[in-house]
């Protein structure tokens, strides 16, 4: 998958096209499938920025303009997730921004921070025989993962789960929603439920219509709309029904009462919010921080315009992971491979390469057939220690990006003063700031 994501726009684009003709059937036969609409170039998704930039928060990919026609904008479909609603999943590749391997730095670290109280014998011990005592292990990484000892989010007062069989995650990753839900509740004059749309399986691994989702880290938020607006059911520019100032409530808390490692959301939607805190008063250096540099922890990807895509650290889960990846074979059921399919492969190859075979494999991915469709992910239960499995960095949680403590009120500007922002204009001003996709995606190669 790195090797095709960083060969040349051109191959890529050849590798999407075959992937499109590739896969296509598999849907007809697929149960949950529904009819597909024929592949088209309007739909062929975006080429991947190349690794290693920086997705900026001006620049759109090129093909943005060509994948949204006008229709598209007036009725989108609702789908909050990281699934393009107009076309089926599977034949997209993913967005370099949603992708973890590229962007997970080896932090240097080769101690254990965060599970120092388990030495090597007592992991062992209770991943052979207490493994429930264990808490969450998240294996591997977001688009290549799965995660034991899964826990499932509960819906309340302060939060909605849309889909409870996917509402799982690692136990870090529900105390942060948790957090997060209780912060918005407890500030926003009016507030409503935070709407989670999909977490991950209990086991994690593979969700259709996501490339990530699969360590227990990600979690799908659904916007806040105005009153009144039916988000299952938008008759208008999706930027103008939202309630923008609980959808910037929602950024804050995420990243003033959590640890996101970054935060997927369209870069229209990102200029909406950005206008919006500044018009607040919120400190100017520190909002273009979270959008923009070094810092940036909100980042554009396709797909994300109708939600928020967060990937939490869990670095718990993730150091347990580190260390139980050289013991899996201490326990034949949790003895699992996660491979990504690349183009060419077969189920007999993938089976002969692990030392798995070919109905192991479609037992424990949940596979009908043979037909494989590239990027998705597959289970692969081993017989003996996996020499093949990618060990993901260790983890360490940076401090929080936290605003500076609040000035004075006799020396705080007046939101008016400081930007000329109000909340009615906010829209505006983010939509001038925001060059038209076309002519960003024109800088950007
Ligand atoms: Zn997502």
């Amino acid at each position: 998958m790195h090797i095709m994501l960083r060969q040349n726009r051109g191959c890529v684009a050849a590798l999407t096209m075959a992937a499109l003709l590739f896969v296509w059937p598999l849907d007809l036969l697929a149960a949950d499938a529904v009819t597909p609409s024929e592949p088209s170039a309007a739909q062929a998704p975006e080429m991947a920025p190349a690794v290693g930039v920086a997705p900026p928060v001006t620049a759109a990919p090129v093909a943005a303009a060509a994948t949204t026609t006008p229709a598209n904008d007036l009725h989108e479909t609702e789908g909050e997730s990281d699934a393009d609603s107009s076309n089926n999943d599977d034949t997209a590749l993913p967005d370099q921004a949603e992708l973890e391997t590229p962007v997970a730095g080896d932090t240097g670290a080769t101690e254990l921070v965060y599970t120092g109280d388990l030495d090597d014998a007592e992991l062992l011990r209770r991943f052979t025989s207490e493994l429930e005592t264990l808490g969450s292990v998240s294996v591997g990484v977001a688009e290549e993962g799965r995660v034991i000892n899964g826990v499932q989010l509960q819906a309340g007062a302060s939060v909605q789960v849309a889909v409870p069989e996917y509402g799982y995650a690692t136990a870090e990753t529900i105390a942060a929603v948790e957090r997060v839900a209780e912060k918005l509740r407890a500030e926003l004059v009016e507030p409503s439920p935070l709407r989670v749309s999909h977490i991950g399986k209990k086991s994690g691994g593979y969700i259709r219509g996501h490339f990530s989702h699969q360590s227990g880290r990600d979690v799908d938020f659904g916007f806040f709309y105005q009153a009144g607006v039916d988000p299952g059911h938008l008759t208008g520019r999706r930027e103008s029904l939202m309630d923008v100032a609980k959808n910037w409530a929602f950024l804050k808390a995420v990243v003033t009462e959590s640890d996101p490692q970054v935060i997927l959301v369209d870069y229209r939607i990102q200029s909406l919010l950005k206008a919006y805190a500044l018009s607040q008063g919120e400190d100017k250096t520190w909002v273009e921080s979270l959008f923009a540099g070094p810092t940036a922890i909100v980042r554009h990807a396709r797909r994300h315009r109708d939600h928020f895509h967060v990937r939490f650290y869990a670095p718990r889960a993730q150091e347990l992971g580190r260390r139980v990846q050289p013991i899996l074979a201490k326990r034949p059921d949790e003895n699992l491979a996660i491979y990504r399919v690349k183009k060419g492969d077969t189920l007999g190859h993938i089976a002969a390469r692990y030392g798995s075979s070919v109905s192991l494999i479609q037992k424990a991915s949940g596979l009908r057939g043979t037909l494989l469709s590239i990027g998705r992910t597959l289970v692969v239960p081993l017989r003996g220690p996996c020499t093949r499995c990618p060990l993901p960095p260790p983890v360490v949680v940076p401090p929080r990006h936290l605003p500076p403590p609040v000035v004075a009120p006799a020396t705080a500007a007046t939101p008016s003063e400081s930007t000329g922002v109000t909340m009615a204009n906010a829209e505006q001003v983010a939509v001038e700031a925001q060059p038209d996709a076309a002519e960003a995606g024109s800088t950007r190669r």
